[in-house]
This record gives C-alpha cells, sequence and structure tokens, in this order.
C-alpha cells in the first residue's frame, strides 16, 4: 500500500509589541520572574483588558501580506481550561470570527534532486493571548510559576492540510518565519519561544480522497525538530494501521532526547473549551482607512521581490527564494548587483545576468558559509555588498581566478571595514594578478613538459588524466595564477591536440 501524508500547521508568532496584548506590561524576555506582570496579567479582581492597537496593525500587516481578507469586526472570545499558568481560567483568543481570513504563502522548496512549489492556503490567523510558564527546575524542589509571559500578544496562523512531506511543512514554516521577520512584526527568535508550530498530521491511502484521523504534535520550536517529528508520526501512523490498528486523535509530544512522539492527551473538542465572546472587550473594529494607511507602509513583499529577481536577473526560482529568505539578504545582493555593474558596466542583457548570477553564487555560497561559521547576520558580514562587488569585478574583468577570490574573500573577512580599494592593493601588494600572457604561460607550460616527459608519454599514450595532471602541474607552478583556459589552450597546442 502506497501512503500519502497530509498536514497542516499551527504556528504561534509572538507579535514584536513593546508591551502586552491588554495590559501595559513589557514583553522583554529574560526579566527576573514575575517582574513583568500586571494586575490584568495576573489576573486581580476588577481589572480590564484594553487592546494593543499595535498588536492589531501587525495583524493587519500579515493580512495583507498573505493576501487575506483582514476581517473588519472580529470578536474575542474566552478559552475556558484550568492549568497553573493561567490565572484567569481562560485565554483570550479569537474563535468564531477571527481577525484574517484566508489567504496563501507561495513555497518552494528541494526534495528528491528537484525543485518543488505549492501555494499553501491560510486558514485564518487570529489574536490571542500567551499563557504564563510553569518552571520546574531550579525552585527550592519545587515547582514555580512566571507569569511574565502571560499576556504576551501572539498571532496563530493555521493553514490548510495542503502540505504532503516533512520536507515541504518545513518549507512552509521557513517561509513564514521568513516573512513574519520581513514584515517585522516578531523577532522570529525560535529559541526564546517567539514562533513555535502544532504539526497536524495524518496519513490515508494513495488514491483516497477521505483525510485521515490526524495527530497533533504541539510546540515545536526548531526546524529540525518540527521535521524529525513528522517524520517518527508518519511512521507511527503508517505501521499502527498496516498492524491492523486504528489511529485515534490526540495531542501529541515530541520528545528530542529520544526522537519520537508520545500521546499527552486525548484530543479535546471545542466544546470541551466552553467558548463565549468576551464581555470585557468590545469587537475589533477595523476601518477602511486604517487598512489603507498599514498598506502603504508595507515594504516591497518577498514574493513579489522573488518574482522579480526570476525577471529581472534570471535567476533560478530556488535561487530567488534563497536571496528573498530575509529582507537583509536581498538588498545586500541588490546592491552589490547595482556596484558592480557601475564598477563594469554590463554591455548587454546577458552579462548583466551573468554579473547577478556571479554575485547571488557568492551571497549564497561563501558569504552564507562564512556567516554561519561565525554566527553572524549578514548585517554584521565583514565584506559588505560593495566590497563583493569589486572583488567579483576583479573576477568578471580577468584579474584574478575564481580561486585566488576566494583565498582574498577570506583574507578580507579578516580585516573588517576594509575599503573596496582594499580588493585592488592586496591584489598588487600580494602579486595575485591572473597570468594570462600567452608567452609567460608558455614559458612555464615548456618547463613542466620538460619536467613531467611520463606524464607527456601517458598522454600521448590516450590518458586524459595525464592532461589534466599537467594543467595542474603549470597552475601550480604559477601559484595558482595562470590563467586557467590559457593554460588548457597552449598545452593541447604543445602537445597537438
Ligand atoms: P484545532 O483547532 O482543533 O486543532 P482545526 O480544525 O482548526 O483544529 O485544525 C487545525 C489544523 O489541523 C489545521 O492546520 C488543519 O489544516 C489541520 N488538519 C485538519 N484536518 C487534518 C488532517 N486530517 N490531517 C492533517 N491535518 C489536518
Ligand atoms: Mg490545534
Amino acid at each position: 500500500m502506497q501512503w500519502e501524508v497530509v498536514i497542516g500547521l499551527e504556528t504561534h508568532t509572538q507579535l514584536a509589541t513593546r508591551s502586552k496584548i491588554f495590559s501595559g506590561a513589557s514583553t522583554a524576555f529574560g526579566a527576573a520572574p514575575n517582574t513583568q506582570a500586571s494586575p490584568v496579567d495576573l489576573a486581580l479582581p476588577g481589572v480590564l483588558p484594553v487592546m494593543n492597537r499595535q498588536a492589531v496593525e501587525f495583524a493587519i500587516r500579515l493580512g495583507l501580506a498573505v493576501g487575506a481578507q483582514v476581517v473588519r469586526r472580529s470578536v474575542f472570545a474566552r478559552k475556558n481550561y484550568f492549568y497553573p499558568d493561567l490565572p484567569k481560567g481562560y485565554q483570550i483568543s479569537q474563535y468564531e470570527i477571527p481577525v484574517v481570513a484566508g489567504g496563501s504563502l507561495d513555497v518552494v522548496w528541494e526534495e528528491g534532486g528537484e525543485t518543488r512549489s505549492r501555494t499553501v492556503r491560510l486558514t485564518r490567523a487570529h489574536l490571542e493571548e500567551d499563557a504564563g510558564k510553569s518552571l520546574h527546575e531550579d525552585f527550592h524542589g519545587m515547582s514555580g510559576i512566571d507569569l511574565n509571559r502571560a499576556g504576551t500578544p501572539l498571532l496563530e496562523i493555521v493553514s490548510e492540510p495542503d502540505m504532503r512531506s516533512a520536507r515541504e511543512a518545513v518549507a512552509y514554516a521557513r517561509a513564514l518565519h521568513d516573512l513574519v521577520m520581513w514584515l517585522g512584526i516578531c523577532d522570529g527568535n525560535m529559541q526564546e519561544g517567539s514562533f513555535r508550530c502544532d504539526a497536524n498530521v495524518s496519513v490515508r491511502p494513495v488514491g483516497q480522497e477521505a483525510y485521515g484521523t490526524r495527530c497533533e504534535i504541539k510546540n515545536l520550536n526548531s526546524f529540525r525538530f518540527l521535521e524529525r517529528a513528522i517524520d517518527f508520526e508518519v511512521r507511527r501512523q503508517i505501521e499502527l494501521i498496516q498492524d491492523g490498528g486504528r489511529v485515534v486523535q490526540e495531542t501529541r509530544l515530541y520528545d528530542s532526547d529520544r526522537d519520537e512522539t508520545r500521546s499527552m492527551r486525548s484530543k479535546e473538542d471545542a466544546q470541551d473549551y466552553r467558548y463565549f465572546p468576551d464581555p470585557d472587550l468590545p469587537a475589533l473594529a477595523i476601518d477602511e482607512a486604517w487598512i489603507e494607511t498599514v498598506r502603504g507602509g508595507l515594504p516591497e513583499l518577498p514574493t513579489a521581490m522573488r518574482q522579480r529577481f526570476e525577471g529581472e536577473y534570471s535567476l533560478s526560482p530556488y535561487d530567488s527564494q534563497m536571496l528573498t529568505s530575509s529582507r537583509q539578504q536581498a538588498d545586500y545582493f541588490e546592491q552589490s548587483v547595482r556596484a558592480l555593474a557601475a564598477l563594469l558596466p554590463p554591455a548587454d542583457e546577458a552579462a548583466r545576468q551573468t554579473q547577478a548570477k556571479s554575485l547571488a553564487n557568492w551571497v549564497m555560497a561563501d558569504l552564507a558559509a562564512a556567516l554561519n561559521r561565525d554566527g553572524l547576520s549578514i548585517g554584521q558580514a565583514p565584506v559588505g555588498a560593495t566590497l563583493l562587488a569589486r572583488l567579483v569585478a576583479r573576477i568578471l574583468d580577468g584579474t584574478v581566478s575564481g580561486k585566488i577570490a576566494r583565498d582574498l574573500f577570506a583574507a578580507l573577512w579578516l580585516t573588517p571595514g576594509a575599503p573596496d580599494e582594499a580588493v585592488d592593493r592586496e591584489i598588487d601588494a600580494r602579486g595575485l594578478r591572473q597570468i594570462s600572457d600567452s608567452s609567460a604561460i608558455g614559458t612555464l607550460v615548456d618547463e613542466v613538459l620538460a619536467a613531467n616527459p611520463r606524464s607527456v608519454d601517458e598522454f600521448r599514450a590516450g590518458k586524459e588524466k595525464a592532461f589534466n595532471a599537467l594543467v595542474g602541474q603549470v597552475m601550480k607552478a604559477s601559484r595558482g595564477k595562470a590563467n586557467p583556459q590559457a593554460v588548457n589552450d597552449l598545452l593541447r597546442s604543445r602537445l597537438g591536440g
């Protein structure tokens, strides 16, 4: 039997407001327990919640960015349950009428050696408050409650069950993560819990229309855990069914130490929560003028930018997606493209695209690897956009080889703040100019041929490998500076073909 995996994600994004969703207490992370909980967060008698305007504005931003409907009159409800970290005995959330309805997110990912894409539909996004936190360690042998997080604004973004693999789900989560950071509505810090996913997973025989019974894996706070938890859960469900069992709808937890999911509780129904409209909060009214003001303040969105990159620079959908994973990276790339075009005005469209493609490769490979290695964000890169453009210009105009450029890049990385001219200065100071002059290369070729008669004989006997060895010898003799194409050409002509 062939199985199809079905996944829908519910994502809690913590909105980057300074104060809480219904109180004036600070949302800053890391304060001493219970120092940032106001009477509203503590649910003292007689207090009333007041809606945070910034949180609503952030929800509108998200709604506009995903092409959703921003609902003009949404309603807050009480979701009732008992838990030590929930002092009111209910969570204020939106239930029947959320602030954002519909919308979609374009996702591009690589799987099975090919690039895939899908437009994942969004069901809704609603505003709600976060709960506090139970502290089970370091508390005089007892558990404690920290209510600093209580009342932190969350936007829960719910997808349709459109995803068909763990990799796709991760790609969706990444795209959403990139988007909320792009919009400036969430700091994206997963370790601090600013972005957490619940994964709903089911399986069905290929060809079957009806969905299978789903399990929900709660609170996955890293992309790796999200992928592993789904993979485990899919295997578990398939094995269970194949052994004659039935999947029961339940809430499960992922244990990263044992790399497995475990049952936490049977799934509660909406009726268990006894939702009802919160009488303390009026309906949330959003007028056209507010929406238009927010729309006017939106930056160019990643989807639009991605399409522009594909058209303007002929980059592949995958490259465009990678480059637009953050605004800083997309800006760095475009700044370097402009700087390079100023240094070497491209003769035609093809030359312009070559420049963009070279820079895209540098940004996605060498730059990304160096940033990753040093744990830096692109804003902290010791090699800035115009410096990189200068370096790439020296490859494209034949001054240095790609390999030498890589060495230079590594050297420049260690001298933060170097001016663009440092590229040319280093090339001259270290004598790195590529040798394209055929008489100079010819001398090297002759020396290498004279010193390696065996390789010459092997090549004449038909061994192509021997030719490569000779090229390598000449490159080495030139200390990497000879133009490889010129070396190839000269060797071939000396060896007679
Ligand atoms: P709840 O709020 O009770 O968790 P919802 O009906 O709002 O339930 O669905 C939550 C999530 O579950 C959504 O992301 C939805 O796409 C997903 N989902 C619903 N049915 C399935 C299914 N059979 N398999 C996988 N995911 C599903
Ligand atoms: Mg759910």
